[in-house]
């Protein structure tokens, strides 16, 4: 029943009001509508997936990209003072389900008077300071789409806790279309266009894609803004009900890849330790010559990424909007994603390490070899 998704939500996420929405983008929309925003400066992180700028631009905002920090990967809040004076609000996202200093941005926009939106996309069930996220917020922002935390593909949900800020989400939310299935491979190409630009511009010559590629997303808008279909409401309630397990089983893998990567002396690369009541998305490693072990576990069918690169390359021309992120820059060139969702079993993470420690291996031996020659 959606009623009671609702009451889980609320409960889960200390919110007063829940509506569930066709998709995150979707509710990012609805929420910046809903808020009042419109016409105004929107601050985001960097590194984040390209749907976070392209539900600002669609709400007809503009996004401000503001660098990253390096210890949690969320919001630089120092980089937000100094160029976030004329934001209207600001999203703020729990990365690769890394909790940011969500305390310290509730202090910046109290200060400030604009609203707080909170991105769990990919954070569901995460804490900080012991309290859950999505709790912190004017407004949060659920996923249920492919690769989320609880995935079900298709969904999300819209947390407010204003009433007048919920009746605002459904009233928004009532003149969408509902979710037609074209739109599925609408969204899919527009994905795989981001990608194939990631491989064949990034990041010098993307400048000479971004307004197409800009263009492209906001043709997207009837295809990636729709309501919620209710015929997925058994398996989020069972997704909810499941949600604390599917967490313990990604922490598990986390933690044996953890040791099992200090044990194999992968010295070559440094492991990204996000801060407590954080859970995990993917398992994220910083590795020097990134793209040579990333092609060559793509190549051997390895489920890894190498998200996120700097997005507003995507959108944008430096040249013209000087955006500055080197933060969110370099663990762009850097980062590295395994999955440790419910697709991978022990088996699969004992191969990720033996790739690693081989990589390591090549590494040392080219030092050697380059000492010694
Ligand atoms: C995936 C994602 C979204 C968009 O979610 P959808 O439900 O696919 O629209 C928004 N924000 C973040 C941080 C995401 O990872």
């Amino acid at each position: 029943m959606i009623e009671s998704i609702n009451r889980s939500l609320c409960r889960l996420h200390h919110q007063n009001h829940c509506h569930l929405v066709g998709n995150a983008t979707s509710g990012l929309v609805l929420a910046l509508g809903a808020l009042g925003v419109k016409g105004k400066k929107v601050a985001i992180p960097n590194g984040v997936c390209p749907n976070v700028p392209v539900a600002v631009l669609l709400s007809g905002n503009a996004p401000v990209y503001i660098d990253i920090s390096a210890n949690d990967l969320g919001l630089s809040i120092a980089d937000l003072r100094s160029r976030g004076a004329d934001v209207a609000a600001v999203i703020a996202v729990h990365a690769y389900g890394s909790v940011g200093n969500i305390a310290g941005l509730v202090d910046y926009c109290r200060a400030t008077g604009i609203p707080l939106i909170e991105d769990l996309a990919v954070a569901q069930g995460a804490k900080s300071n012991g309290r859950a996220v999505g709790s912190f917020g004017d407004v949060a922002v659920v996923s249920f789409g492919s690769g989320k935390i609880i995935d079900v593909g298709h969904g999300g949900a819209v947390l407010s806790r204003r009433r007048s800020v919920h009746d605002a989400v459904v009233a928004l939310d009532g003149k969408l279309d509902a979710c037609r299935p074209e739109s599925k491979d609408a969204v899919s190409k527009f994905s795989r266009r981001h990608t194939d630009l990631y491989n064949q511009y990034y990041p010098d010559r993307l400048h000479l894609v971004c307004d197409s590629f800009k263009a492209d997303a906001m043709a997207l808008r009837s295809n990636i803004l729709f309501r919620f279909d209710r015929s997925y409401v058994s398996a989020i309630e069972s997704g909810l009900d499941r949600l604390s397990v599917l967490l313990r089983d990604r922490a598990r893998k986390v933690s044996y890849l953890e040791k099992r990567l200090a044990a194999a002396r992968a010295s070559d690369v440094t492991i990204f330790r996000p801060n407590d009541g954080s859970i995990y998305w993917r398992f994220n490693l910083f590795v020097d010559e990134r793209d040579v072990l990333l092609r060559h576990l793509l190549h051997k069918r390895f489920r890894v990424s190498s998200w996120f690169p700097s997005v507003d390359m995507f959108l944008e021309d430096r040249s013209k909007t000087g955006v500055v992120t080197p933060v969110s820059d370099e663990i762009g060139a850097r980062i590295i994603n395994f999955w440790v969702n419910e697709d991978v079993d022990f088996d699969y993470l004992n191969q990720v390490v033996l790739e690693l420690s081989m990589h390591a291996q090549t590494v040392r031996g080219a030092t050697n070899g380059g000492r010694e020659g």
